[in-house]
């Protein structure tokens, strides 16, 4: 294998949170550069690595037999190298916390899915979790992207999983890359229809009627085109989804429920980002745009037309350039809405 110069991260640039971390573990593996990083996840209350982070990190070095410097919780340091070029195959990462599952697979899926052999990973943890891409975000909205850029991923629910329980498992089953074509998302793309989904577990009948409520009255949705899930057993927890569809692309909005939380502002945290991302006419919303430019920049091609760049994008162009000879041209739209174009 190559010897590459060591990369160095400070982990407080930009966002400063985990997903500084994983999109270097990511970039990392598949290109086989070494990094150190310090300073993790140093703008949030609670710095270093979480359970959550480490199991990226183990994740990222079963991928390539990395050796792995400062790989504990807590740890605010890490070295991290590629010990081989990663190999596609079977795995199974347990998390052991409510962790997100789908934060695990953000850090392994662009390197088994860049790869010309099939892969499989399951992952125990957290399913729908707040501050975290839900499964049905993957499955509605990032992954049919992905397919048309030629990396090819299918994800089933196995088992429910909310915090601060955990517990639920998903499943990634990985295809070859094929040649795909590059993202062109750069112009309006009218909403040709709504749906919203509310997801009751094991809590009572009046929150989920509460939130239709919210949905009938203020997100202008009709009856029909609202679904509930009750799931009478099991762990509980709430969610409130509202898809978008606008062409080729599925925007998805989630609002989580939390005791304390006014299951009214449970569906209006899915409406309200909704709203704003609808205004745009634009078909790619912020946390849709900062999971593509990983993508984009394996490719080294294409280019979307976003909604809002929030910090995590602006800050993931700033990991992916430490990695990848490429450039991120930002052209201002209207409002806050930016044209992003990779090459
Ligand atoms: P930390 O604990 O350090 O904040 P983290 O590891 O939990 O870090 P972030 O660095 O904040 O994570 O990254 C969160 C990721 O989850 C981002 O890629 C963001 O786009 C994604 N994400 C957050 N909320 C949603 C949501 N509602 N739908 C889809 N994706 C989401």
């Amino acid at each position: 294998m190559k010897v590459r110069r060591l990369v160095t991260i400070d982990g407080t640039c930009g966002e400063g949170g985990g997903q500084v971390l994983r999109t270097a573990l990511s970039l990392a593996a598949l290109t086989g550069t070494p990094f150190g990083i310090e300073k993790i996840r140093g703008r949030r209350r609670t710095p270093g690595l979480r359970q959550q982070h480490l199991t990226c990190v183990q994740a990222a070095a079963a991928l390539c037999a990395a050796r792995v410097e400062g790989g504990k919780v807590g740890s605010g340091e890490l070295l991290f190298r590629p010990g081989h070029a990663p190999v596609a195959g079977k795995y199974a990462f347990d998390i052991a916390t409510a962790g997100s599952t789908s934060l695990v697979l953000q850090t392994v899926l662009p390197v088994l899915a860049s790869l010309a052999a099939p892969s499989s990973v399951s992952l125990t943890g957290g399913t729908h979790n707040p501050m975290a891409p839900p499964v049905p975000f993957l499955q509605a909205s990032f992954l049919p992207v992905l397919s048309h850029m030629g990396f090819h991923a299918n994800v089933t629910l196995m088992r429910y999983g909310f915090y601060p329980k955990g517990g639920g498992q998903i499943t990634c089953e990985i295809a070859p890359r094929s040649p795909g074509a590059p993202l062109d998302l750069a112009g309006r793309l009218p909403v040709t229809s709504r749906r919203a989904a509310i997801l009751l577990a094991g809590l009572p009948d009046h929150i989920a009627l509460r939130e239709r409520q919210i949905l009938l009255a203020e997100g202008g949705l009709g009856e029909e085109e609202i679904d509930t899930m009750v799931l009478a057993q099991g762990p509980t927890g709430n969610t409130v989804w509202l898809t978008a569809e606008q062409g080729p692309c599925t925007a998805l909005f989630t609002g989580f429920g939390q005791r304390g939380k006014p299951a009214e502002q449970v569906a209006r945290e899915a409406l309200a980002p909704a709203a704003f991302h609808q205004a745009s006419g634009y078909g790619v919303e912020e946390h849709l745009a900062d999971q593509l430019l990983l993508y984009l920049a394996i490719r080294a091609d294409g280019r979307f037309a976003v909604s809002r760049l929030n910090l995590h994008g602006s800050t993931n162009m700033e990991i992916i350039r430490l990695f990848l000879p490429v450039t991120f041209r930002l052209t201002p739209l209207e409002g806050e809405a930016v044209l992003v174009a990779c090459r």
